[in-house]
């Protein structure tokens, strides 16, 4: 399975960076995983053609998860895609999706091709499931499973929860976890996580490595580097990705 991360920032992004979302490849398949800014153009910037996409999962309501779905579907409408696109998300959350789409006019009758939403989606090689997640809204943590047993979970935006993704998702040997705040930044009341809840998440579920995402650059003090926090507690390897470079997992 391949990565590629089109942004890393939180709700507040910064300066080179967007919201967080990132592509998963395998086998020929071609997911992107939530849509909070221009994936659009990110996916060209990625190299890949938006037109090829196999499936979108949308992990929660939040407006830099979300909010850039209108413009992803009108591009591709006007790109004139044919081919079905797969909109994996919750119930509730296709409902909010739908919605969203139908309040600029693109209901699936207008559109060049066929908007698909369902709980999850699996092709030759890949297999997307979403687990119920915590966070300060509803939301989905997506794991992944190639045919080759590869296991890679994202456990989107984010409460730490002792022992919380182990139980869900069993072992995997990759975890993408949010790191939102240095630990003694972290506020009281939250539904995100430190970058040292990062790495006990990871060493928790056995991964072998740690991305981390949604950096909240305003809270991070000069010179603060989240991974060599997550490191301080995960004891593996924690990377804070570079943006748009595809990295080989297994
Ligand atoms: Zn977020
Ligand atoms: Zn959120």
């Amino acid at each position: 399975m391949r990565l590629c991360f089109l942004g890393t920032g939180s709700a507040i992004p910064s300066a080179g960076d967007g919201f967080t979302s990132f592509l998963a490849e395998e086998g020929g398949s071609l997911v992107l995983v939530d849509c909070g800014d221009d994936a659009y153009r990110s996916l060209l910037e990625a190299g890949r053609d938006p037109l090829a996409l196999d499936a979108l999962v949308l992990t929660h309501e939040h407006a830099d998860h979300l909010g850039g779905l209108p413009a992803f579907v009108a591009a591709l409408d006007c790109a004139r895609r044919a081919k079905p696109l797969a909109l994996a998300a919750a119930p509730a959350l296709a409902g909010k999706a739908q919605a969203l789409l139908g309040a600029f006019g693109l209901d699936p009758g207008n559109l060049s091709f066929e908007p698909r939403f369902s709980r999850g989606w699996e092709a030759a090689g890949l297999r997307v499931e979403l687990i119920e997640g915590r966070h300060s809204v509803p939301t989905s943590m997506v794991l992944f499973s190639s045919g080759r047993g590869g296991r890679l979970l994202y456990s989107s935006d984010s409460r730490y929860e002792p022992g919380f993704l182990a139980s869900g998702s069993g072992h995997c040997a990759t975890l993408i976890h949010e790191a939102t705040y240095p630990h003694d930044r972290l506020p009281a009341s939250t539904g995100h996580s430190s970058a040292l809840e990062a790495g006990l998440a990871a060493r928790e579920i056995g991964a072998e490595r740690l991305f981390l995402c949604h950096f909240q650059e305003s809270a991070f003090p000069a010179g603060f580097d989240p991974a060599a926090e997550a490191a301080s507690s995960f004891g593996g390897e924690a990377i804070r990705p570079e943006l748009l470079r595809w990295y080989e997992v297994a």
